[in-house]
């Protein structure tokens, strides 16, 4: 039997120039993205108005985590306790944690077979009176059709904030992700497209939602040190009614991230060459369907998702266990136990009663997960291909009806 041996959690390290930085942030002891000489730009500055460039838009804030993002995104754009915001079912727990953080409800959208959300469901439940917010997940880096989303939820006066942790980098006709709703927000967590530990980055082009946010990540009254940010009148306007929810990014943060900026674009390239290997491994296998992605969908492949549709739950238990003694971990959100980074709607048990989505409970019971690290090349995509098919022939003598 083949086996794996590289760990699927390894990330590269950071670059040389990222690492120089930091220890010159250390050694001069400014730390805080505030802390400047002067008229000194601080790397967090600097960050800013880079990822902002990146992305074409206006304006952009750096802060304390993804998740966090996500909060202030929604307090900035009005969301109110007790407001309903819809998101997709298939996400990750970080999403509905921030929209229960802003004291808000989320309304689960069900998941088609390409694990996007599903656009017929979404436009019943965007058609209610009380609903105005779509926290859309581009989850596992799968874009929907976005053209589409966009011209449902403009028809029902729906606000959208995308929730880009997986599509940094990512394109749907050759727009940007992150620039199609009211607000983009990145994640720079280690497992992201790029690496500071922890950190979140959040973009918008509407000036009233970027001086809210500004001051909810504990601007005090130092709104003017944004270089990528509104001009002071709008600050004038509701700097004295917007909270301080203090999660600013910090310098040596902001330092490690600048050069994995600049390289992110050859980075995609790089994921998706592992992507296409695997995929290619995988297409040949009888019984795994591999999701076909659409024309107008340039994403970002630092992870792949398949389904087995005629495993059986037990045959699937056992072969998630299989590959694993194999050295292949497969993430699979259909077990009735969540483990580790993943879990399922139903597990969200804080949003009361799980609503009945038998779509996206369909999609997850045969879905496997697989994260692709940079650490890996080409050949290791082969590798796993071939131990996903040994374990698969093994699985078909002992399940023969599936
Ligand atoms: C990682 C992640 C987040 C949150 O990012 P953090 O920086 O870890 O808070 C949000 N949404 C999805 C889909 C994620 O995977």
């Amino acid at each position: 039997m083949t086996k794996f041996t590289k760990s699927f959690t390894q990330q590269e390290p950071i670059p040389e120039a990222g690492i120089e930085r930091a220890v010159e942030v250390m050694r001069s002891g400014r730390l805080h993205r505030y802390n400047a000489l002067g008229d000194e730009l601080t790397e967090t500055v600097l960050l800013e108005q880079e990822f902002a460039a990146y992305n074409g838009s206006r304006f952009c804030l750096a802060c304390a985590s993804g998740g966090y993002a996500l909060h202030i995104a929604m307090r900035s754009i009005g969301v109110n306790s007790g407001d309903k915001v819809l998101c997709n079912a298939f996400t990750l727990a970080p999403v509905p944690g921030a929209i229960h953080n802003a004291g808000a409800i989320p309304v689960l959208v069900e998941t088609t077979d390409d694990f996007t959300i599903d656009l017929v469901d979404l436009e019943a439940k965007a058609a209610a009176d009380d609903v105005h917010y779509l926290m859309l997940s581009h989850m596992r880096g799968h874009l929907v059709d976005m053209d589409r989303l966009m011209e449902i939820c403009d028809r029902h006066g729906v606000s959208v904030i995308e929730d880009c942790a997986h599509t940094m980098g990512a394109t749907w006709n050759g727009r940007r992700s992150g620039t199609f709703g009211k607000v983009g927000c990145f994640s720079t967590q280690t497992y992201k497209h790029i690496n500071s530990g922890e950190g979140g980055l959040l973009i918008t082009d509407d000036e009233e939602v970027m001086a809210r946010a500004i001051m909810h990540s504990g601007s005090y009254m130092l709104y003017d040190r944004h270089t990528v940010g509104p001009a002071p009148e709008v600050f004038a306007k509701i700097r004295f009614e917007t909270p301080n929810y203090s999660g600013r990014m910090d310098n040596l943060r902001a330092a490690i991230l600048r050069p994995q900026l600049s390289d992110l674009d050859r980075q995609c390239d790089r994921w998706n060459e592992l992507y296409c290997a695997l995929e290619k491994g995988l297409r040949a296998i009888e019984g795994v369907r591999v999701p076909l992605r659409p024309e107008a969908e340039y994403f970002v492949g630092s992870s792949l998702q398949f389904s087995l549709p005629e495993l059986s739950a037990e045959a699937f238990a056992r072969f998630i266990r299989r590959c694993e003694e194999q050295g292949v971990q497969i993430k699979w959100f259909g077990d009735a136990d969540p483990k580790g980074y993943t879990s399922r709607f139903d597990s969200w048990r804080y949003l009361g009663d799980a609503p009945a989505l038998p779509a996206t409970e369909k999609v997850l019971s045969t879905m496997c997960d697989i994260r692709l690290p940079l650490t890996f090349n080409v050949e290791d995509c082969v590798v796993i291909a071939t131990v996903i098919s040994e374990v698969l022939s093994e699985t078909a003598h002992i399940n023969p009806a599936g």
